[in-house]
């Protein structure tokens, strides 16, 4: 009797967690002892009702009982609750005597592709505008930098797809680079399976064999950090075999002929002796994609995590380029978003090189108009800062003595984390937001409690490039305010009240639509409303008259001369990669398990994800185990130079015996990016999280 059910409320919301943003609701049921909650999947037209396991389990962390419910500060070493007033007043002092000792710029912003698009945009506003500081930067940095700069480079813009999802089920050919969705974006694989069952070709590319590799017909399982060959090999068989769209070339591109001229030289033995991929594989795949009438390319952190990862998405881009299969219905390409708004969040000025609607910093005239939005003289604009991993930098070296930290953990999930840690120990003062006492938020001098999925309304921009509107009701649990409510406290302490001054989420996106109207990605037309009703909207979408644009390129790119310019980059990169030798003799790279995301704080609160995946693993192939007196399930040292992390072994035989895997959700002894180099993709300076050399001794 006890159990029955006495009352049932409904809360519409979004998953927190990857970029399809599948729609949800949280049911809360009540009876006489207790409130049971459940969270079940919403109809819509990206996800279509469906959830992943991280998903149906996205409220046991929105619910957990260590989440921060007030704002604490560090006295005598230890974290004491403190009043808002207490904390926002402690954040004044520390950041005006900041800027008065060391410079506006010695302030700075870390954001998050987590957040919603208007937190994104305010995150921005309240760097430049609020601190006066040029050095704001964010997570996606470390994480799509690669396929953004490469897609700006090549089209003149970035959006994830090209095409709309429900395009791919109808292509008749598929490469798959470094991606592995099933297990990263699960609810999208449906689409790539019904490309399967049309009689789709699907081409995997990966050093280990994946539950994204299972669906492929041809796996290239190719040595770590050799895409960028392998691109080039692809598309020296389409050359040689006439497969290539010279039409299109000439009609819609530029750089064909020098790209051309390099590939033809290269030798496709060499090719598969750098790339592992036999020289058949290699024929196969190049003449399935070259042939056939359509054809998509994906690619993600695999190719794009690298320090040529720029150079690999754009050698991907050549292929689509000279066979045509862009602007076309069911050909195009797609970058797999990792983050839950890691499109939304590129777009609307928290990165050091960007304002809102994917405006340069550095333009005379982008900079006017966001001046002319926010109310501010041009002159008072702050210039370019640096990237995420270079703020590090500064701070060791001085010249950056505070932080604010917005919904990330840096400290875990930056390249050479041993070094950013000691970074943050060195600031004066940082301030972190975030739902639980990640490892950043340990070294904070106040935390400021951070809303979740449930409590905070606000629109993301999903891996297509929708907008979605986040509906979320719940109540704030504590004493826990909004995120935008906590920049604009600040400012207003700061007394930058005026330019600050919302009621609601809806009012910033207000603003983001003019700040957006007539950049690249434009939002103008997009409303709360229209959301409401059509649910989400592909930008571009300048005017309330129009639908949204469902495929990019149909009749010119967007750089100026309309044309996509296709470039050369050579197989071997000027700047040398890790590579295994005589001290480190074998390839590490790194990637991601479906319980869990990102550094873990989150779905490590959650009983039924955390049970799936409770520690970090060494995955390796079972001949190189042997080699090193490695058995399953033992404790194996991995060390680079960078430092060392302890893990458990995994015997699988479907990884290169040259290379081992461990996943990136671990902290302390488990954070495999302890192991990864300070080098940066010098175009997106993305580090090279995908391919490390090391050496393991069983312990
Ligand atoms: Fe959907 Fe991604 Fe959430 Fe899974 S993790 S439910 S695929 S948004």
């Amino acid at each position: 009797k006890q159990q029955e059910v006495q009352s049932e409320k409904i809360y519409d919301s979004q998953c927190p967690y990857c970029s399809m943003q599948c729609k949800m609701q949280l049911i809360e049921q009540t009876n006489v002892t207790r409130k049971m909650y459940k969270t079940v999947g919403k109809d819509n037209p990206t996800s279509e009702g469906r959830l992943c396991i991280k998903g149906m389990n996205a409220h046991q962390h929105a619910l957990h009982r260590d989440r921060i419910k007030q704002p604490l500060m560090k006295i005598d070493g230890e974290f004491v609750a403190v009043s808002w007033d207490r904390a926002l007043e402690k954040i004044k002092e520390n950041f005006l005597e900041i800027q008065q000792t060391d410079g506006h710029d010695a302030l700075s912003v870390y954001g998050s592709a987590s957040i919603t698009n208007e937190e994104a945009y305010l995150l921005g506003k309240f760097a430049r505008v609020a601190l006066r500081t040029k050095h704001i930067d964010y997570n996606g940095r470390l994480c799509m930098g690669a396929a953004a700069t490469g897609a700006n480079q090549t089209f003149g813009m970035d959006r994830g797809f090209t095409n709309t999802i429900q395009e791919i089920p109808h292509t008749r050919c598929i490469i798959l680079a470094g991606t592995n969705i099933a297990e990263c974006q699960p609810t999208i694989m449906p689409y790539f399976e019904r490309a399967k069952e049309n009689g789709c070709y699907i081409i995997a590319i990966d050093p280990r064999e994946t539950a994204t590799t299972k669906i492929a017909d041809l796996h290239l399982k190719n040595k770590p950090g050799t895409d960028v060959a392998l691109a080039n090999g692809l598309l020296k068989v389409m050359i040689e075999k006439n497969l290539i769209d010279q039409d299109f070339i000439e009609a819609r591109t530029t750089g064909f002929e020098e790209v051309m001229n390099y590939v033809s030289s290269i030798d496709l033995e060499d090719t598969s002796e750098i790339t592992g991929v036999p020289f058949e594989q290699l024929m196969q795949a190049a003449t399935v994609f070259g042939q056939e009438e359509s054809g998509m390319i994906f690619t993600a952190r695999g190719i794009e995590q690298q320090i040529d990862g720029t150079a690999a998405v754009r050698c991907f881009l050549n292929i689509l380029l000279a066979t045509g299969k862009i602007g076309k219905p069911n050909s195009g390409y797609g970058a797999v978003t990792g983050q839950g708004n890691g499109q939304g969040a590129r777009e609307h000025g928290q990165k050091a090189d960007q304002l809102p609607g994917y405006r340069s910093i550095e333009n005379p005239e982008h900079r006017q108009y966001i001046a002319d939005v926010w109310g501010i003289n041009e002159k008072d604009l702050p210039r370019k800062g640096v990237s995420a991993y270079e703020m590090f930098e500064k701070v060791n070296h001085g010249e950056i003595t505070g932080m604010f930290v917005m919904c990330s953990n840096p400290t875990v999930s930056n390249p050479n984390a041993n070094f950013v840690k000691n970074a943050l120990k060195q600031l004066k003062f940082l301030v972190v937001v975030d739902l639980f006492m990640s490892d950043t938020a340990k070294y904070a001098d106040v935390i400021l409690p951070a809303s979740s999925y449930l409590e905070d309304e606000g629109t993301m921009t999903n891996v297509e490039g929708r907008v979605t509107l986040r509906e979320a009701s719940f109540p704030l649990p504590g004493q826990v305010k909004h995120d935008w409510q906590i920049l604009c406290e600040i400012a207003s302490a700061l007394g930058k009240n005026k330019f600050f001054n919302y009621q609601s989420a809806e009012e910033i996106f207000e603003e983001l639509r003019i700040a957006s109207r007539g950049g690249i990605a434009d939002y103008y037309g997009i409303t709360y409303e229209r959301l409401r009703k059509e649910q989400g909207i592909l930008w571009p979408c300048p005017t309330l008259n129009e639908p949204g644009t469902d495929r990019l390129f149909t009749d010119h790119f967007a750089h100026e001369d309309g044309k996509a310019k296709m470039a050369l980059f050579p197989n071997h990169s000027e700047e040398p990669k890790p590579k295994p030798d005589r001290d480190y003799p074998l390839f590490l790279t790194t990637g991601r398990v479906m319980s869990h995301y990102l550094t873990g704080e989150q779905t490590r609160k959650s009983p039924s994800l955390a049970a799936r995946n409770v520690e970090a693993f060494m995955e390796v192939h079972p001949q190189t185990a042997n080699d090193y007196g490695l058995k399953e399930d033992v404790l194996v040292k991995i060390e680079s130079k960078y430092g060392h992390i302890i893990v458990r072994s995994k015997l699988s035989e479907t990884i290169r015996k040259d290379t081992v895997f461990v996943p990136f959700h671990w902290t302390d002894s488990q954070n495999v990016n302890r192991l990864v180099a300070n080098q940066l993709d010098p175009y997106c300076r993305m580090p090279g999280f995908k391919v490390s050399a090391v050496r393991i001794n069983p312990i």
